[in-house]
């Protein structure tokens, strides 16, 4: 892990280096590159001839992981062991997908806060990083197996409408799986890119991109200008796919058969094969007039009108995603210069001429739909290797750019390589009650330890009003002009409290320099990885031991002495474990210290609250 290629002569980076494209999809995932002979883009290919991966992963009893069509083939025999559509809990909290929680055949944890969520299986913990992180891992190892070269260096795609914290999950997800994430890139963007798209100088174009995939659907409205992709605006539905297609169809077979819905629940393997079958058969139709096919060995069939006119409801949804879009872009259909069609399910027929009309021009689908993304990334990747030499090449900054966090952790807010000018934020909030200011120190650098970073400055943001832990709400925000000055800004946003500062980031640092940073931080990217791990879980054994202190002050005559004296005993095994940093025994101890906690905290939490009801009764 973190080989990296050196020229000798010259001691700076090999450039012929692979650098991948990866479609990270919620259903499907692959893996490009450019092509050196040909410099076309093309999809990486198993012998067995395919290129889809499905983003399934599967935990085995004996801590066997498979991840692939192997999983998908345990998605009924073992749900509570396969985890699908990974990327629709990338950097969420609960609270963010409980309005959907009946999705996930999978036990997803609900502890009610405003923390990450994680997925349970059997008594282990995985968040969507690590999941996400299985997939890329996999298709890491397929790709150097085609190959037959290490891959260390990839481009990643996600939605447009991906926030930060879901980018910044992606790149994490692929710093685990053992890969340097040199850009993350917008599906849209890199669907464009791989029709040409973008790539050229002196080019200004209104794009649609309409990608329908098996879960999820979103319209983006894109405006190219010199290189530059400008997101004008981005409308759609995250439960919205090929997914419902195939439950249209096997609803109304099933009420065709007289197949009950207690049958249904009960017969999980009937409701698997109406689901594959319904599958095939929409495939099958998008280039046949009819299907006809068997469910429990009796005959089923559909025509093409039939199907259109059970995923027609959903056609039109996706209608009207793409008039609101044009609406926030303040556009009409026909000032859109080209509509790009992606996703697997933009094969029906029905879909691309609902489309074509719609915009009233012909569309851009000839690449294969599943692979778009992908093929894009490739592009995106090929010119970041300097391959492409008519991409007109913008100035990019060539270090992270980000701030300390608890445990000397460095939180990156724009990644190395981002196009400048360039804008991002974030917020943070406070670590103790009353806390009156906020010390904001700004870094440079791709290790995760601020200390292993190169400091450009710090401030204090003063003046924030006395508030209890968490209340605060500090937006800080990095400004990036044309000329490569960086500006810091935090705001408290309650108060309006506001500091600035400019740093000039690229002072003094030679590229090679530059290079020896990047070198470091692949050389490091382990032990990094390993101490992130310790410090996010010291960080998290203090909060636990901040919330229990509290809790004891507050509630101590609620609790029998045997429960404060187990209590008070685990406090101190936690804080011996977090003295001797080992972060296995800190998670271990915070545990332990939560399921003694638990219970009790419970109890008395639920008599205040009969206590407020009570109070509240009128007579
Ligand atoms: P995602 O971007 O969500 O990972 P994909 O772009 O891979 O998804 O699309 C997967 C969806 O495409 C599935 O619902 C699948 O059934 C559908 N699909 C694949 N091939 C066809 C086809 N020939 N006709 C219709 N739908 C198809
Ligand atoms: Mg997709």
């Amino acid at each position: 892990m973190g080989k990296v290629a050196i020229n000798i002569a010259t001691g700076s980076l090999q450039t012929e280096e692979i650098i991948v494209g990866i479609d990270l999809g919620t259903t499907n995932s692959l893996i490009a590159i450019v092509r050196k002979d040909s410099h076309q883009p093309i999809a990486l290919r198993e012998i067995d001839g395919l290129t889809l991966v499905p983003s399934i992963v599967h935990f085995g009893t004996e801590g066997n992981i498979t991840v692939g069509n192997a999983a998908k083939e345990l998605l009924v025999a073992e749900p509570e062991r396969t985890i699908y559509s990974a990327k629709r809990l990338m950097g969420k909290s609960y609270k963010d997908v409980s309005d959907h929680a009946g999705f996930f055949a999978y036990k997803v944890i609900d502890d009610d806060t405003d923390a990450l969520v994680k997925v349970q299986v059997a008594e282990k913990f995985y968040s969507p990083i690590e999941l996400s992180s299985y997939i890329l891992k996999e298709l890491k190892q397929r790709a150097e197996h085609i190959l037959k070269t290490p891959v260390n260096k990839a481009v990643i795609t996600v939605p447009a409408y991906f926030n930060d914290s879901q980018r910044q999950a992606t790149r994490d997800a692929g710093r685990l799986a053992g890969l340097d994430v040199l850009r993350i890139v917008n599906e849209p963007t890199a669907a464009s890119l791989a029709y040409g798209m973008g790539v050229k100088a002196h080019e200004e174009k209104t794009i649609a991109v309409y990608d329908l995939g098996g879960g999820t659907f979103d319209i983006s409205i894109l405006k190219i200008t010199n290189g530059i992709f400008e997101v004008l605006s981005t409308h759609g539905d995250t439960y919205l796919g090929g997914d419902d297609m195939d439950r249209a169809l096997a609803q109304h077979w099933q009420k065709q058969l007289g197949i009950s819905d207690g049958e249904m629940k009960r017969d999980k393997s009937l409701t698997q094969q109406l689901r594959v079958t319904a599958e095939e058969a929409k495939k099958h139709l998008s280039n046949k007039d009819s299907f006809e096919g068997a469910i429990n060995g009796k005959a089923v069939s559909v025509s093409k009108t039939e199907f259109n006119t059970l995923i027609l409801p959903l056609v039109e949804r996706t209608i009207t995603s793409c008039k609101n879009a044009l609406r926030d872009a303040g556009l009409k259909a026909e000032q859109i210069d080209a509509i790009v069609m992606v996703g697997g399910s933009t094969r029906v027929p029905l879909v691309k001429q609902s489309i074509r009309d719609f915009f009233g021009k012909d569309l851009y689908d000839q690449l294969n739909p599943d692979e778009v993304v992908a093929l894009g990334a490739a592009v995106q990747a090929d010119i970041l290797a300097g391959n492409n030499t008519e991409m007109l090449l913008l100035d990019v900054t060539p270090l992270s750019l980000g701030i300390e966090t608890m445990g000397g952790l460095m939180d990156v807010l724009i990644p190395r390589n981002s196009k400048i000018p360039n804008k991002a934020g974030r917020q943070y909030t406070t670590q103790k009650d009353g806390q009156g200011s906020m010390r904001i120190s700004v870094y440079q650098g791709e290790r995760d330890l601020v200390q292993d970073n190169r400091k450009l400055a710090e401030f204090n943001l003063t003046g924030i009003p006395g508030m209890p832990a968490g209340m605060p709400k500090v937006e800080v925000s990095f400004l990036v002009d044309a000329d490569g000055i960086l500006k810091v800004s935090a705001t408290e946003l309650r108060s309006g409290v506001q500091q600035t500062i400019d740093v000039k980031p690229q002072y003094g640092l030679t590229d090679e320099e530059v290079e020896k940073m990047l070198l470091d931080s692949l050389t490091h990217a382990k032990e990094d990885i390993q101490t992130r791990a310790l410090m996010e879980a010291i960080t998290e054994a203090q909060q636990m031991l901040d919330v229990t202190e509290k809790f004891l002050a507050k509630h101590r005559q609620d609790l029998s002495p045997e429960e404060i004296s187990t209590t008070l005993n685990s406090m101190q095994l936690l804080r011996d474990a977090i003295d001797i940093k080992d972060k296995d025994s800190v998670q271990h101890a915070t545990e332990s210290l939560n399921d003694i906690s638990r219970p009790y905290a419970e109890r008395v939490m639920d008599a205040a609250l009969k206590d407020a009801m009570k109070g509240r009764k009128v007579i």
